[in-house]
């Protein structure tokens, strides 16, 4: 952790640098730590999942947040009903 932060400093204070870092190096950087996309709250494991019929991939907690889209059941297996769109897609960690 403290060495990624350092070396943000270098390459802030280093501008002769030929490829300075994108926003998305910094982005990556950053996100260490992914946060829950219907609690926003920062977490080092999340599952992946779709949940909505957007099909976008969604990284919510594994515990209330991924119970509250697919009734605790990790393929939503007998839950069509209720979770039509739900698909799983893995646990993730930072
Ligand atoms: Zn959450």
């Amino acid at each position: 952790m403290s060495s990624l932060l350092s070396n943000r400093d270098q390459w802030s204070h280093s501008s002769s640098m030929s490829e300075p870092p994108t926003v998305s190096f910094y982005t990556y950087c950053y996100a260490m730590t992914k946060s829950c996309t219907l609690c926003s709250k920062p977490r080092d494991v999340l599952v992946r999942c779709q949940i909505d019929e957007s099909q976008k991939w969604h990284f919510v907690c594994p515990g209330a947040c991924w119970k509250s889209v697919s009734g605790g059941v990790e393929d939503a297996k007998g839950m069509q009903d209720e979770y039509p769109y739900y698909r799983y897609g893995g646990m993730v960690s930072c």
